[in-house]
């Protein structure tokens, strides 16, 4: 079977690994862990895969799941069954296509997130056909800390300490009760189907009144600090600078590291280390950020020229060399959609036409204060020359 290459500019569409997407630079192959966690064995199959397979960069996405990019379409299927032998992706399409699930990183086995979780992704064949960006997080720790990840219908924490089910979009949420949780987050999807949602694309654009039943009437309790670089109860910590590392350098730290029994996925592009013990050096400041206010930190960039074809000009090269010279946050983007960052930063620069618009507290594509810069203008303005 041949890879069913589809163009990257459909809207409202998500790529997975049976139905990876033509980018600029070959096929990108998206893979969900399960519960967002990969043991050692598993970070060093996908990493041989991500080299033999791919162009041996390994992507960590907002949702927290994995893109091997540069796959030829004629190592896409040695590829999958690569990713088969590991466990990390489903034998069903169908139910792979519906694993969008990101669950809260400091979940431990038995407690409501690993429960919840675990029994959504067994009755993932009770979910209806969802449009391809629709997802769930599985947020139900002490307190609520994928508020900023994207995903459509939440299970939180109350401040009462009660799970509810949220509709994003919605402040509110409706109590569940124990054991039910699934059976409530299952029909909550079926509705947005029956009642239009598919048009939308996503429950925070779907204004039909939810059923009675799924009102909220509780507000999620606050939310956790958002997770930084750094000590973890679980080990380390560890930032991926613009999401991405080396599937060569992930490789030699893990094997380097013999302590590190398992990696944890979080948005945020963090990485965190499951040890008990303390690692024997330093992980290598080029591909991994251990320190939470490094520059680099305050970053967004997406791929960019040549990787994506949208893109008329090369983003993360730039965002380097700027970061030490920009207090705030720094978008750079390759075009106007604005993928790496979807909020207003300090300083964005959007490439249009090969050249770049500069604008202050603005989104990606918002109308520029300087317009069709180039890179010696853009790094000169910002002293960075
Ligand atoms: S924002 Fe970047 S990654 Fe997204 S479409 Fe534009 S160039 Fe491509």
């Amino acid at each position: 079977m041949s890879a069913p290459v589809t163009n990257g500019i459909v809207k409202g569409w998500c790529p997975d690994a049976w139905r990876p997407m033509m980018a600029g630079d070959g096929l990108l192959v998206r893979v969900r862990p399960p519960l967002g966690r990969l043991a050692r064995v598993h970070v060093l199959g996908l990493c041989e895969a991500a080299r033999q397979h791919g162009n041996g960069q390994i992507d960590l996405t907002t949702r927290a799941n994995l893109q091997i990019r540069g796959v030829r379409e004629d190592s896409w299927r040695p590829l999958i069954d690569a990713l088969l032998d590991l466990g990390l992706i489903d034998p069903d399409p169908t139910r792979e296509a519906r694993a969008n699930i990101v669950v809260a990183s400091d979940w431990r086995a038995g407690d409501d997130t690993h429960r919840v979780a675990e029994e959504l992704r067994g009755r993932l064949s009770e979910l209806p056909d969802l449009p391809g960006k629709v997802g769930f997080a599985i947020d139900a720790g002490a307190a609520p800390m994928l508020q900023d990840a994207p995903a459509d219908f939440r299970i939180e924490r109350a401040a009462s300490g009660q799970l509810i089910l949220r509709a994003d979009g919605r402040d509110l949420g409706a109590p569940l009760s124990s054991g039910t949780e699934v059976d409530q987050l299952i029909a909550l999807a079926h509705w947005f189907v029956e009642s239009g949602g598919a048009a939308s694309g996503r429950m925070a654009r779907h204004d039909a009144p939810l059923p009675d039943w799924a009102v909220g009437r509780i507000p999620p309790a606050a939310s956790a600090d958002r997770l930084q670089p750094g000590g973890h109860p679980f080990g380390i910590a560890l930032g991926l600078p613009f999401g991405r590392v080396a599937a060569t350098a992930l490789s030699r730290f893990v094997e380097a590291e013999t302590v590190i029994e398992a990696i944890r996925l979080a948005p945020w592009h963090i990485a965190i280390c499951e040890t008990d013990a303390s690692l024997a050096g330093h992980p290598d400041p080029a591909n991994f950020i251990a320190d939470p206010s490094a520059p680099i930190r305050r970053v967004n960039a997406c791929v960019g020229a040549p990787a994506c074809p949208q893109a008329s000009v090369q983003t993360r090269d730039l965002a380097h060399r700027l970061a030490p010279h920009i207090a705030g946050r720094l978008h750079v983007s390759g075009c106007a959609k604005g993928c790496a960052h979807a909020a207003r930063a300090d300083v964005t620069l959007t490439g249009r036409d090969g050249r770049y618009d500069l604008a202050f507290d603005a989104h990606a594509g918002a109308p520029p204060s300087r317009a069709g810069l180039d890179v010696a203008q853009i790094l000169a303005h910002f002293g960075a020359a």
